[in-house]
C-alpha cells in the first residue's frame, strides 16, 4: 500500500525514481509478429502492402508489442508504477495525457522481441490548471531488440495528474463545463453547427471527401480547400467502451464512450446516452441528440434510434 505524500515527499521520490536511470523490463511476450500487424492495419484502415511485404511493423506500433497484460506481475512494475501509485494515494486521482513524441530509430522485424526500459525524467508542479490542481510526470520508453540491443523506437510521455475537483458542484459553482472542447479555425464550423441542432462533417471543397475529426488537408488529393455538408445525424454504433475509472471533472461514472459510423462514410466519437449500460450493444442504430453543459457549451451525444 502506498501513503499519502506531501508536495515535497512527492519530490522527493520523483528524484528517486529518476536516479534509477533507464530500467529495463519485461521482454514483450511474443515477437513481432505478422497476424498482429495485420490486425493494427485492419483497425488503422492502413491498406499499405509494404509492411508485410518487408517483414517489418509499423513504427507506431512500437508500443504494442510489450503492453503488459491484464495480470501484471511485480516485475512488470516500472519506475512510472510507483510515482504514479504515489500521486493517486496523495488524491491526485484524476490522469489526462498531456504529451507523446514518438522517435523512429529503425523498423522493427518480424520475429524480433522488444524489451520496453522506461526512464521517469520529471515532475512538475502542483500547477493549477483547469482540471484542478496537478503535477505533470514525464517519462521516456525506449524499445530495444532482443536480438542485437539496438534501440528500434522511443516515446516520450507527459501526463497530468491532478485532483479532480467535485464535478456537479464546481460546475454548479463556476457556470462552465469543466471539460471545454479546443474551438480552432479547422473546428469551429464543428460547434457552430452543434449549436444550431446541425451535425456537420468537414468535407473536401475539391474532391467532395469527407473527413472527420476536421483537419487542414483532405488525405484523399492534398487539397486545403475544405467545406462542409450536414449529415442525416442517424448512425450505429461501431465500437465502444464503458468509463469506469478514473474520475472525470464534470461527470458522473460509467458511461459509455461509443464510436460511431455514419451512413455518409465517416466515425465519430460520442457518448451513448438514455440506454442503460447492459443494452449497450455493437452495431446498434443510433441518433444524434444534442446536451446542452452549460451556458456556451453543446455536445452531441448518441441515443437509440431506428433501424
Ligand atoms: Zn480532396
Amino acid at each position: 500500500m502506498t501513503l499519502p505524500m506531501g508536495d515535497e515527499e512527492l519530490h522527493e521520490l520523483a528524484g528517486k525514481q529518476a536516479a534509477l536511470g533507464e530500467v529495463r523490463g519485461t521482454p514483450a511476450r511474443d515477437p513481432v509478429n505478422a497476424p498482429m500487424i495485420r490486425h493494427w492495419l485492419d483497425a488503422m484502415g492502413d491498406e499499405n502492402p509494404a509492411y508485410l511485404e518487408k517483414g517489418v511493423a509499423p513504427p507506431a506500433m512500437a508500443q504494442v508489442w510489450t503492453m503488459p497484460g491484464v495480470r501484471r506481475s511485480a516485475k512488470d512494475r516500472s519506475p512510472v508504477d510507483d510515482m504514479m501509485a504515489a500521486l493517486d494515494a496523495s488524491g491526485y486521482t484524476g490522469v489526462v495525457a498531456t504529451n507523446c513524441e514518438q522517435t523512429y530509430h529503425r523498423y522493427a522485424r518480424i520475429g524480433e522481441r522488444l524489451i520496453p526500459a522506461t526512464r521517469f525524467t520529471d515532475l512538475a508542479g502542483p500547477k493549477r490548471t483547469a482540471l484542478g490542481v496537478g503535477f505533470f510526470a514525464t517519462w521516456t520508453v525506449t524499445w530495444y531488440s532482443s536480438e542485437d540491443d539496438e534501440p528500434v523506437a522511443e516515446m516520450l510521455f507527459r501526463v497530468l495528474k491532478f485532483r479532480p475537483r467535485a464535478g456537479e458542484r464546481s460546475s454548479a459553482k463556476s457556470g462552465t463545463y469543466p471539460l471545454q472542447p479546443a474551438i480552432n479555425q479547422d473546428t469551429a464550423f464543428f460547434w457552430e453547427g452543434v449549436k444550431q441542432g446541425e451535425l456537420r462533417i468537414q468535407t473536401c471543397a475539391d474532391c467532395g471527401e469527407l473527413r472527420h475529426p476536421p483537419g487542414p488537408m483532405c488525405p484523399r488529393c492534398r487539397s486545403a480547400n475544405r467545406s462542409h455538408t450536414v449529415v442525416s445525424g442517424r448512425g450505429t454504433l461501431y465500437s465502444y467502451v464503458v468509463h469506469h475509472h478514473p474520475p472525470v471533472p464534470g461527470r458522473e461514472t460509467p458511461f459509455v464512450v461509443g464510436v460511431v459510423e455514419l451512413p455518409e462514410g465517416v466515425r465519430i466519437v460520442g457518448n451513448v446516452v438514455d440506454c442503460p449500460i447492459e443494452e449497450v450493444v455493437v452495431g446498434m442504430p443510433l441518433r444524434v441528440t444534442y446536451r446542452r453543459m452549460d451556458g456556451q457549451l453543446v455536445l452531441p451525444m448518441w441515443t437509440p434510434g431506428e433501424a
